[in-house]
């Protein structure tokens, strides 16, 4: 049996499904929204409905957007010929932090994983290919962590790109082996886009 009414424990529960979340931390989240007026938490719970009803994947990069296309995408004096291929939006956000890219943006939403059972079609590299075919495509920037998985991933969408003749690209070294393009530091990141090189 719970130690507290219903409500609470479910509440506790929601939270502790959430990542990174542990139990002391969904209980000390559960009980600070007991304490915050009704007003202030039904601004929570709307927000958090709004972002999940109102965000799509953009149609042509998949990245997340309440516009379709996205800003990116539609955005005229973006560089339309190179693209840059990420796992996450959220490597897009680090990407822009550089203010050094101005080309498009493609978001595979993962990477190739056999570990955890994530092949190529699970994650958008079909999405990806059918993109390069229809648009005249100058650069395909890999830029995908530099870990086993985001290499995994770059080599295989290499591959896939040989024959197309489109020149292909790998950010350089800079970002920490193992690590995540997300917590790259701007310099570094556009560093390791400055000096990119063919593979
Ligand atoms: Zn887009």
């Amino acid at each position: 049996m719970s130690l507290y009414a219903a409500p609470v424990a479910r509440l506790i529960e929601e939270f502790e499904k959430l990542p990174g979340i542990g139990r002391k931390t969904a209980q000390r989240l559960a009980f600070h929204v007991m304490n915050m007026p009704v007003e202030k938490v039904e601004g929570l719970a709307n927000a958090i409905r709004e972002a999940r009803t109102r965000i799509k994947y953009c149609s042509v990069c998949s990245n997340l957007t309440d516009v379709d296309p996205c800003s990116i995408c539609s955005n005229p004096s973006r560089d339309s010929s190179v693209i840059c291929v990420v796992e996450d939006p959220r490597d897009v956000a680090a990407m822009e932090r550089t203010r050094e890219f101005k080309g498009l943006y493609h978001v595979l939403h993962g990477a190739i994983s056999p570990m955890e059972g994530i092949g190529p079609e699970d994650i958008k590299i079909k999405e990806l290919l059918e993109r390069v075919r229809k648009n005249n495509i100058a650069e395909i920037i890999l830029a995908t962590n530099p870990n086993i998985e985001g290499e995994a991933t770059a080599m295989y969408i290499a591959k896939l790109l040989k024959p197309l003749g489109i020149k292909t690209t790998r950010l350089a070294h800079g970002i920490p082996v193992g690590g995540d393009l997300e917590y790259a530091d701007e310099v570094t990141l556009a560093k390791a886009l400055e000096g990119r090189r063919e593979i």
